[in-house]
């Protein structure tokens, strides 16, 4: 029989009982549909794990275990949000797959871009994006601040792809070098992109939540949002710094036209001496806290213990595939 890369879907749940029931076949109709293409091993799974759930998703979970041995689930002591539940899953899965695709369990995120994401893989891919098209069912609201979120992480310095969640085929090769990422801080889909080797984009359409009620209000987002910038770049320090400068520049320019008109006799006793101290000290504790921010970031950045590089390929190794007998 003909190798075939071994799939495991996962997909972190909170809280889903309303949904879940109606996914799940949604789920597993995809895997077989895939197998039968021929693109993927008769071996997939489709694993859930609960993420401290306080309905009844982890009985439902279990239930569908029982009824199909493709069905698997993992549960998480206490909920520890959507990132970790992903990272939970994807750390369960990397031995025992070829490649996984990590999707929310509500409906929201397009099944079907998943015969996409995996001919981009069997093309050479190791990561492939889920990429929104359209937000046309989200409210404008909803589009206005998610939109913002992607240019304002660019901007400080957080590499993503644009408009991609969490929806995205990894293969184990790259989970592995990824399991090296031991930071406590995460934002998967910063984070892949550090890992480097080849990936792709497929697009999709987002569609409504098919039943229950959205975990990412606007609270959860900014922070959301905060975590992934704290966590990815030390940018904002950099901006102390730049902006001690400005601000000293400044001050040095005040402080010459406050002796200036001094020396014209345009002031009274004591103001030109005030204005001095007051600019040069608020240039030199911007500047000093900035130099001091360079030092606190990069000990964040070493306190991550992020692997320094990664070799991908070796003339003497074939490369990495080992779902193909080689
Ligand atoms: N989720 C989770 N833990 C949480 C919050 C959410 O595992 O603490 C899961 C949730 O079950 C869903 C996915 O993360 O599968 C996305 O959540 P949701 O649909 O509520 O977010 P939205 O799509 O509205 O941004
Ligand atoms: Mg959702």
């Amino acid at each position: 029989m003909e190798a075939k890369p071994i799939l495991w879907i996962v997909i972190p749940c909170y809280n889903e009982e309303a949904v879940l029931p109606i996914t799940a076949p949604m789920f597993l109709q995809k895997l077989e549909d895939l197998g039968k293409a021929g693109k993927i091993s008769p071996q997939s799974r489709v694993l859930f794990v609960n993420d401290g759930s306080r309905d009844r998703t982890w009985a439902i979970i279990r239930e569908l275990a029982e009824k199909d041995e493709r069905f698997l689930g993992i549960s998480q002591s206490r909920n520890r949000g959507h990132q970790n539940a992903v990272l939970a899953g994807l750390m369960e899965a990397r031995d025992k797959c070829d490649i996984t695709i990590s999707i929310d369990c509500d409906g929201q995120d397009d099944v079907n871009a998943m015969d996409a994401m995996v001919d981009a893989y069997l093309a050479g891919s190791e990561v492939v994006y889920g990429v929104r098209s359209k937000r046309e069912t989200d409210t404008w609201f909803k589009r206005f601040t998610a939109e913002s979120f992607y240019k304002l992480l660019a901007a400080m310095g957080a590499e993503v792809v644009f408009n991609h969640a969490d929806y995205r085929l990894v293969s184990s090769l790259v989970l592995n070098h990824f399991a090296d990422y031991e930071e406590v801080n995460i934002f998967l889909r910063g984070m892949f992109p550090l890992v480097g080797f080849p990936s792709s984009s497929v697009y999709y359409d987002r569609a409504e939540r098919l039943a229950g009620e959205s975990h990412y209000p606007l609270k959860k987002m900014l922070a959301l949002a905060f975590n992934g910038i704290t966590s990815l770049s030390v940018k904002p320090i950099s901006l102390i710094t730049g902006l001690g400068a400005a601000v000293s520049l400044l001050g040095l320019v005040i402080a010459i036209w406050a002796i200036v008109e001094a020396i014209l006799g345009n002031t009274v006793a004591g103001w030109t001496s005030t204005i001095c101290v007051v600019c040069l000290l608020g240039g030199i504790q911007l500047i000093s806290l900035g130099i001091i921010g360079q030092y606190v970031g990069k000990t964040y950045l070493e306190s991550k213990h992020r692997p320094r590089y990664i070799i991908s390929e070796r003339t003497w190794e074939k490369p990495e595939r080992h779902w193909i007998e080689q």
